[in-house]
């Protein structure tokens, strides 16, 4: 009866809704605001919206969440109710949330979904010409990056000149523009890449810059770092690549 164990898990729509609404409710309450209302939305990234005015807060709160227990809700209100009073950007995470957000069992719920709302991905590591999964191997030879878990690489549908790579952190998602998969593209240029991003990965979670002086630092390490840079800055504009 797994479907049965899954319900008392996670609870009942209901259940959940009235979680997120009491959690959000009391947190809020501690903040000053006396009518708060909430909703879980199905982002395709993991985030939360809100609207205030004076004391009353509407909220959406990605559904990547639902099913947490309610004392991640409750630390996740007090981050956000904490960066509506002060703005800008800061640090909104607990410890604890950190800890579910690279938990085997937040990655195995949320991944899938989150692979399922991407719209441009191949769902593919083998391209035409170069496969993401031997230049990740090639990598961690080098000893440049270490395994991450559950970490899961594509290339995109359609392929960008501009946008060469993206990653979700959070979801340990690395998706590579298949612009750089073909024969005149040299294998270390998508390695690079792949190096880049799988750097965002190994950092976590971050606020502020993502692309710091450290970054910058590890990024140059890369055997090839000059000469891709120079492809790919050719990539972006050279018409023999449209
Ligand atoms: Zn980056």
């Amino acid at each position: 009866m797994n479907e049965v164990t899954d319900i008392s898990y996670r609870g009942s729509v209901n259940e959940q809704d009235h979680l997120l609404q009491d959690c959000f409710f009391r947190v809020g309450a501690e903040h000053g605001f006396h009518d708060v209302q909430t909703s879980w939305e199905k982002f395709k990234e993991f985030k939360a919206t809100w609207k205030r005015c004076s004391n009353t807060a509407e909220l959406h709160i990605t559904d990547y969440m639902k099913g947490s227990d309610p004392e991640l809700i409750t630390d996740l209100a007090r981050g956000i109710f904490g960066r509506m009073g002060r703005g800008g950007v800061r640090d909104i995470y607990s410890e604890k949330l950190r800890q579910h957000f690279v938990s085997h069992e937040f990655i195995q719920r949320n991944q899938p979904l989150y692979l399922k709302r991407s719209r441009n991905l191949a769902y593919r590591q083998k391209g035409q010409v170069h496969d993401l999964e031997a230049l990740y191997d090639d990598l961690l030879d080098t000893g440049l990056v270490t395994k991450v878990p559950n970490s899961y690489l594509t290339w995109t549908k359609s392929g960008n000149r501009q946008r060469i790579g993206y990653c979700s952190v959070i979801m340990r998602v690395v998706a590579i523009s298949s612009a750089l998969d073909r024969k005149e593209v040299p294998s270390f240029v998508p390695g690079y890449v792949l190096y880049h991003e799988l750097l965002h990965l190994e950092n976590g979670l971050r606020f502020g810059s993502y692309h710091d002086r450290e970054f910058r630092a590890k990024e140059a390490m890369h055997p090839y770092h000059n000469e891709a840079e120079r492809w790919l800055r050719k990539i972006a504009v050279d018409p023999q690549f449209r």
